[in-house]
């Protein structure tokens, strides 16, 4: 390993090492923050994005039984657990509750998932599945695990209409694993139609969520998003690791990959005021900004005027962590975002209203 592959792997163990003391230590912050966003009903959701669960766990998109079972508890115990419908619901309406809400998704579609998938069932928690519709076909290994010397197999055909039976939403993740932004119009078009005419045929039942494949922000351009509703789509999820904001997306929904880690777990779905900090500052095109419904429904397009955004111009307390503990109230006009520090007695006359 060079250099600077053994630096960053020492300061990823320290980070690692870190996480608890900085979750514990910020608890109030984190308490508070989420007051004063649910007052707003800014309240964020976490989606939680899932590949292979199963007792060994050989590859980093793999989560152990185990841990996964930790994480279950973990959220039924702190959390309210949401369907993807839901989650598009409150990014509507407002989240208006400061208890932190989550939603559990699967990628790929891996037969070794069932016990996992079971424990959901019993739990009675919502999940939607995401399958790569020409693996379940065939039964034939991903070609990203084989390009690695894994030979995983998908679920079969039967399990995903079973699922579908047992009540769990049923969702594409392509015909093939393609990454969609490398594709024609035509194939990424068929990509779309064909996998989610071939699960609707197979469970008898609509299927309105798409997970795009690697999910990163090359893999989902304003193209792909347009390209999958325009393939009728409802949701489309990518794996962008950041918040779903109420009034900013409900159409594209930002997930977070489930490791092994309980404790990144517990940091990201209490609200990481450093991640929330990012979410809101790489800002991306809301669905008001691309026009999703358009392309469904083409309807006369109003005159430009200075504001394309949906989200309400306004402000939120939001928390920077850099090199100084700094406290930011962000604010929105015009589609523009800006932030300006507080001082502390601000916040403490915020805390006091
Ligand atoms: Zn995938």
């Amino acid at each position: 390993m060079s250099r600077a592959g053994e630096a960053g792997q020492f300061m990823r163990a320290i980070k690692q090492r870190l996480l608890p003391v900085y979750y514990l230590s910020t608890i109030p912050l984190r308490k508070w923050l989420r007051r004063r966003l649910a007052e707003r009903g800014r309240a964020p959701v976490s989606v939680l994005m899932y590949h292979r669960v199963a007792r060994d766990c050989p590859a980093s998109w793999c989560t152990s039984l185990a841990a996964f079972r930790r994480h279950v508890a973990w959220l039924q115990r702190h959390c309210t657990v949401l369907s993807l419908a839901q989650v598009q619901e409150s990014l509507f309406c407002g989240r208006w509750t400061s208890r932190p809400a989550a939603a559990i998704t699967f990628d790929d579609g891996y037969a070794d998932n069932l016990r996992a998938l079971a424990d959901l069932l019993e739990a009675g928690m919502p999940f939607t599945y995401f399958v790569t519709t020409e693996n379940i076909r065939t039964g034939a290994p991903f070609e990203h695990d084989l390009a690695r010397g894994y030979r995983f197999r998908p679920n079969t055909p039967a399990e995903i209409r079973a699922l579908a039976d047992a009540g769990v939403e049923i969702g594409s993740h392509g015909w093939t694993h393609a990454e969609f932004h490398r594709l024609s119009p035509g194939e990424l078009a068929r990509q779309l139609e064909f996998s989610k005419k071939w699960l609707e045929d197979l469970i008898g039942q609509p299927v309105r969520a798409l997970s795009v494949p690697f999910g990163h922000r090359e893999h989902v351009t304003p193209w792909v998003i347009l390209a999958a509703r325009r393939a009728g789509y409802d949701i489309v999820c990518s794996a962008y690791g950041r918040y779903n904001l109420p009034f900013r997306h409900r159409f594209h929904i930002l997930r977070f990959a489930g490791d092994n880690c309980l404790w990144r777990l517990r940091n990201r779905l209490t609200i990481d005021p450093r991640l929330l900090h990012r979410t809101l500052r790489e800002y991306l095109p809301s669905d008001a900004a691309l026009d999703v419904d358009a392309v469904v429904e083409p309807r006369p397009r109003e005159p430009a005027r200075g504001v394309t955004e949906s989200f309400p111009s306004g402000s939120l307390p939001i928390l920077s962590l850099g090199e100084d503990l700094q406290i930011l109230s962000w604010h929105e006009t015009n589609g523009e975002s800006a932030t300006t520090a507080l001082t502390p007695l601000d916040i403490i006359a915020d805390s006091q209203s």
